[in-house]
């Protein structure tokens, strides 16, 4: 389904792109919710992460460790998230898999998702069953 990414992939709305080749593009987040906010994004309209060829990931990744090497030599920010939502719980708002890359300053007004600590409540068997959920799953 076509999304307001394919419609800057196309050139039909403007953005400010960084990067672009055969399989990916990137461009600054409208919001820059922090300095050099850029969103990296697969051409083809993968929805989210399920959707994403793990063959497209990896390129899509290494333009993403590259894109923020530049971020870091460009504004020198303490330190950087990468962020990709899938889902509308997990606050996906364009559902068109993208990666957002997140440089961090002193003071900046990100507000990031807040880990809990489970481990108190869970026991070792817990954990194990959890593990095997997963390991069956990859088979
Ligand atoms: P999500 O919430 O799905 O993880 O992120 C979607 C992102 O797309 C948001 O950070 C939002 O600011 C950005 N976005 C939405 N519409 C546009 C647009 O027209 N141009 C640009 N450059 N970014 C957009």
């Amino acid at each position: 389904m076509d999304t307001i990414f394919t419609k800057i992939i196309k050139r039909e709305i403007p953005a400010n792109i960084v990067y672009e080749d055969d399989l990916v593009i990137a461009f600054l987040d409208i919001t820059q919710a922090t300095k050099g906010h850029t969103l990296v994004v697969p051409k083809t309209p993968y929805k989210d992460i399920f959707e994403l060829p793990e063959e497209v990931a990896g390129h899509l990744f290494s333009v993403v460790v590259r894109l923020s090497q530049a971020i870091k030599k460009a504004f020198s920010p303490l330190g950087l998230n990468t962020l990709n939502n899938n889902g509308i719980i997990a606050s996906q708002s364009v559902f068109h898999f993208h990666m957002h890359i997140l440089p961090r300053y002193e003071n900046d007004d990100l507000k990031h998702m807040h880990m809990v600590n489970h481990s108190a409540s869970l026991t070792k068997q817990d954990f194990e069953s959890i593990r095997a959920s997963i390991l069956n799953a990859l088979l």
